[in-house]
């Protein structure tokens, strides 16, 4: 049986977790912490806003036609 690693506490979310000698990322960070995920992560949110927000405008832009529609309906 090997030595084993020493327990550390992940400076991010407070988890132990075991220091390997390959792990990546920085020392005081659990291997979940030290998965560089947090530009592409804002990146994917702010795409997803702007679809959003153009879907809401559509979603807007098509209720408005209706009524239209339908005021122009009653009107005639
Ligand atoms: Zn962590």
């Amino acid at each position: 049986m090997s030595m084993p690693f020493p327990i550390k506490v992940c400076a991010i979310c407070s988890e132990e977790f075991e220091l390997k000698p390959d792990k990546p990322g920085f020392a005081n960070r659990c291997p979940e912490c030290s998965v560089p995920d947090a530009p592409t992560d804002a990146e994917a949110r702010r795409r997803m806003d702007a679809d959003e927000r153009k879907a809401t405008a559509e979603a807007n832009e098509a209720r408005r036609s209706a009524i239209r529609d339908l005021l122009y309906r009653k009107d005639s």
